[in-house]
């Protein structure tokens, strides 16, 4: 129980009157698959990114599609950051693929390319950069070692719409980005996400894949139609996005600018009020072209992580820890692979402070001041 006034969400998505009358449109011409809503939401995105873009019905779904969409499947193996959330793993391992989990980086969370290389074999086929809290991290080194051995890369941008890499969108250059639109994303859809790539071959296998590898579907039902007669060559999901959660979508794109302004005001006030606190470092260091999804800090001198996120709790402020490495789930261990060193020691140090386009300036005051305290 707590005692505390004030209730500081970790996250939360942020919604109005548009959003509220958008999901209505569906509900109204009892329209409720996937239809013109998606098609409008994909035209918008792709308009954005300058790329084609399909629709999915989440994150998870994106990146497996992506993958599948690549022809990884049953003996191959994906590089990927252990600290990421445990979809990225689950997508890759539902192709048939095995993820390898990878080292990351001390200063901010991100694969570590050194590492990754070491773990190469001969089945090594794609690698999956995790653009953690919504930085793009090494895209540079990913791609230089993706082209030196003919890997796809499929980045998991869930973290990162709206973000820059070098100079241009996250998504709109590269091999393949999935973004997640997720009910906690930077813009959600309630559940969603998407594929970009420029790769048409694979945007037409994803395409068909989300609809049962019904040949052509997205076509017709884009019509209002759908396909009676028709072929299916390969395994196919039922991953398609609804027009309820696209009729939300489109309405979260065109606020992208706001909510993201949003997002880097508040992770910038957080940098100044930490400024001088010794035992917190912010994992980024920066937000200057960064559209941030968390607030990650590495906490240090912190024997009881649990205690310290409970008394944070009784304050009335809501902690997260993103993420359990996946080289440590029952699931995604392998004992006999090289240890992790950097993750093993980053990890029970992490602590993601509140961070959504709804916090006030006045609530970062208070969660740095309560953590501060805490830690002095
Ligand atoms: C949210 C998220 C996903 C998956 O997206 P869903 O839409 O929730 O399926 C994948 N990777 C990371 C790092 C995420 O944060």
């Amino acid at each position: 129980m707590t005692s505390a006034t004030r209730h500081v969400r970790l996250s939360k998505a942020s919604l109005g009157e548009v959003e509220r009358e958008a999901v209505q449109r569906p509900l109204l011409n009892t329209f409720l698959g996937m239809g013109a809503e998606v098609k409008a939401f994909e035209e918008g995105l792709a308009a954005y990114l300058g790329r084609p873009v399909a629709c999915v019905a989440n994150g998870t779904a994106a990146l497996q599609l992506a993958l599948q969409g690549c022809g990884v499947g049953p003996g191959d193996e994906v590089l990927v950051p252990s600290l990421t959330y445990v979809a990225s793993f689950q997508a890759i391992a539902a192709t048939g693929a095995m993820p390898v989990a990878c080292d990351i980086r001390e200063d901010d969370c991100m694969i570590d390319m050194r590492d990754a290389e070491a773990r190469m074999t001969p089945r090594t086929r794609a690698v999956m950069p995790v653009l953690y809290a919504g930085a793009p991290g090494p895209l540079d080194e990913v791609y230089a070692l993706a082209g030196r051995h003919g890997l796809r890369v499929v980045e998991d941008a869930a973290h990162a719409f709206g973000s820059m890499a070098g100079n241009r969108l996250v998504g709109a250059g590269g091999d393949i980005a999935c973004f997640s639109f997720d009910g906690v994303k930077n813009i959600t859809s309630g559940e969603g996400g998407c594929v970009v790539t420029d790769d048409a071959a694979v945007m037409a296998r994803v395409a068909d894949a989300r609809l049962l590898g019904v040949e052509k579907d997205s076509a017709a039902r884009f019509s209002g139609q759908r396909s009676w007669d028709f072929d299916v060559t390969a395994q196919g999901w039922r991953y398609h996005m609804s027009d309820i959660m696209a009729a939300l979508g489109r309405v979260q794109l065109a606020r992208r600018q706001e909510l993201a302004d949003r997002r880097q005001y508040l992770a910038r006030l957080y940098l100044s009020e930490l400024k001088g606190a010794a035992r917190i470092t912010p994992v980024l260091k920066s937000v200057d072209g960064i559209i941030p999804h968390i607030f990650p800090v590495r906490l240090h001198g912190v024997a009881d992580r649990d205690d310290l996120r409970r008394r944070m709790r009784d304050q009335g402020i809501e902690t997260g820890v993103h993420y359990r490495p996946n080289h440590t789930l029952t699931l995604f261990a392998r004992p006999d692979a090289a240890p992790l060193p950097v993750t093993d020691r980053v990890y029970p140090e992490l602590l993601t402070l509140p961070l959504h386009p709804d916090l006030a300036d006045d609530d970062v005051a208070y969660v740095c001041r309560a953590l501060m305290s805490m830690l002095s």
